[in-house]
């Protein structure tokens, strides 16, 4: 077997991987990253992007501390709190995307408005803990753009362009405002532009601008990206990991490490062995769609448990629940669409199959899918439905079927959005009790016009009400359902990531009972969350991939 060495070698190519190969690299190691797929990317590709970054420069300007922060997990990780991780998290998160910033095209712009997700628990934060990446030229990654994971299909308008969030107001405003119709045509003409040269656009925003920059860098830096090569074997030496076998066109090569090998292979959100085991609805024999790249099949966890490494499954939930639907494609498996923000809207409700709401539709979508899950207790599948009017869909769009004027009609065609003239031919269509729906429809409408909702709640916190619209008043997520067609899609229990993983210590050593096994770490999401299966706020995934891959790369260096 062919045989090299390294200092570091890191497997997968998603931010926890970027960061830690650049900030190892940054501390004068030499690094080698090896990626499973013929992409890079993996799930943070697809992602927003964004990191939960508590006291971060704007936000500690107005008034937020980490004490405060720390305050809030306390609250929201009840029992499962571990003050010595979240301390080490929240002492290293800036540092961390400091160092990206510093080192990178990245830039991060705290996000005012966009709440934590549970803004009622003391020491919560109504603004700016969320950091968006901003937007990145795909071109300047040259011949590497071909290489970058596109964002998911469902996610993309027009087969290929991507709308980051701040992009959303002026597309929601197309119509009404002369500035938002200039911005769009700007963006809509870039687009066209790109597409004469490019397989999609280049104006890259969210998750695929945090990665192409750190790709960018890490190009630029010369640290070597092995593609389709994926980590297969740890090698160990009494006890101790010092090196792994990586499969390369066809040959297995041993990557022989002088100071650690570092797993970010993003989870095991498709290990159907251990989803079937951990996921409630997955024990029941339930369908789960995951919205994270295939080839997160749980390899690391495996690897790692072979050499002593505990797994540890007491988080809250085995995964970042999002609940999603399914976009069919010409080729291949249909495409997920994650719910984050359509279910908030006025005029928006969501169903089961008698026809009832059951839950308040604005909470958080990892909040949102243990709700389906309860709902559908006695269903043979957890099956959903999002569903609005005639004007608010067109006003807001559902699911992947976009706002006005883009074109819907394919999304009928497809199946995917279903229509009915009456709320009963639509129940009909889509497999709902009638009485049910008109019933919940007309009680809802009832409290809809006074902008409350007694039974639910919805809009009832700052978190929900960002996700509303600001300009509907009186409850930025309470509209009635009147006007025909109505509209509704197909909602399953998905996640966009693990949550569970490999137990670590606040270097991100991977554990074997209390003791680390020397030259092993995992970040990122093969690492157990830092918050133990809760959401905290937005970047709760990859605040903590970004901050223990940072800290993971300083320990090694460190010696
Ligand atoms: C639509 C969507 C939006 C999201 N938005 C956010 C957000 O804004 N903020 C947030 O915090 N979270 C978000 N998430 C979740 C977040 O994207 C993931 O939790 C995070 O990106 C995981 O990062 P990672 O580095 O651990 O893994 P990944 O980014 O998944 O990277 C892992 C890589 O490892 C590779 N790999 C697997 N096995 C091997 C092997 N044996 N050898 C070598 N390589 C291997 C994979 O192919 C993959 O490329 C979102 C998810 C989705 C789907």
């Amino acid at each position: 077997m062919k045989t090299l060495s390294c200092d570091v070698l890191v497997a997968g190519s998603g931010v926890g991987g970027f960061t830690a190969a650049l900030r190892a690299h940054h501390q004068g190691l030499d690094v080698i990253v090896v990626e499973k797929e013929s992409l890079f990317g993996g799930t943070s590709a697809y992602s927003a992007g964004m990191p939960w970054a508590p006291a971060n420069p704007a936000a500690s300007e107005r008034g937020d501390t980490p004490q405060k922060a720390m305050t809030y997990l306390q609250n929201e990780l009840g029992n499962l709190f571990d003050p010595q991780k979240t301390e080490a998290y929240l002492a290293n998160c800036n540092a961390a995307i400091g160092f990206l910033e510093a080192n990178s095209s990245v830039r991060f712009t705290a996000q005012p408005v966009w709440s934590d997700y549970h803004p009622d628990l003391p020491g919560a934060a109504a603004e700016l803990r969320g950091l968006l990446p901003g937007v990145f030229d795909g071109r300047r990654l040259g011949d590497h753009f071909s290489e970058l994971r596109p964002p998911l299909r469902s996610m993309m308008i027009f087969g290929g362009m991507m709308v980051g969030r701040e992009d959303l107001p002026h597309l929601f405003n197309i119509r009404r405002s002369v500035v938002s119709a200039l911005y769009c045509a700007r963006i809509f003409l870039r687009y066209l532009i790109d597409r004469t040269r490019y397989s999609r656009g280049t104006r890259l925003t969210n998750g695929n601008a945090l990665v192409a920059s750190l790709a960018a860098s890490t190009f630029e830096k010369k640290i070597p990206l092995w593609l389709s090569s994926p980590l297969t074997q740890l090698i160990t030496e009494n006890g101790a990991v010092t090196g792994a076998v990586v499969e390369r066109n066809g040959e297995k090569i041993e990557v022989r490490t002088r100071k650690a090998v570092v797993l970010a292979c993003g989870g095991f959100p498709w290990d159907q062995e251990l989803t079937g085991r951990l996921y409630p609805h997955r024990r029941a024999g339930k369908s789960h769609v995951s919205a994270a790249p295939r080839g997160n099949t749980g390899d690391a966890i495996r690897l790692a448990r072979q050499v002593g490494g505990r797994f540890d499954d007491t988080a809250a939930n085995g995964a970042a629940w999002a609940p999603v639907s399914l976009l069919p494609q010409e080729r291949g498996p249909p495409a997920p669409f994650p719910h984050f923000i359509d279910r908030a809207k006025p005029g928006v409700i969501v169903v089961d199959r008698r026809g009832r709401r059951f839950a308040n539709e604005a909470v958080s979508y990892h909040d949102f899918v243990p709700k389906m899950i309860e709902a559908c207790q006695e269903d043979q599948e957890v099956e959903v439905f999002v569903l609005a009017d005639h004007p608010t869909f067109r006003k807001y769009g559902l699911g992947a079927a976009p706002a006005a004027p883009a074109p819907f009609r394919a999304f009928l065609r497809s199946g995917y959005l279903m229509r009915g003239e009456s709320l009963e031919q639509l129940a009909e269509i889509a497999g709902i009790d009638a009485a049910g729906l008109r019933g919940t429809v007309a009680d809802f409408n009832h409290f809809a016009e006074q902008g409350s909702d007694p039974k639910f709640g919805k809009g009832g916190d700052s978190y929900q009400r960002f996700n509303g619209d600001r300009n509907h008043r009186p409850n930025p997520c309470i509209g009635p359902i009147r006007k025909a067609p109505f509209y509704a899609v197909k909602m399953v229990p998905g996640d966009l990531g693990t949550f569970m993983g490999l137990k670590t210590d606040c270097f991100g050593r991977v554990l074997s009972d209390e003791k680390p096994v020397f030259g092993l770490y995992a970040v990122g999401n093969d690492a157990a969350s830092v918050f133990a299966g809760h959401y905290p706020g937005p970047g709760s995934t990859i605040g903590p991939a970004i901050t223990f891959a940072f800290v993971a790369a300083n320990h090694i260096a460190s010696g």
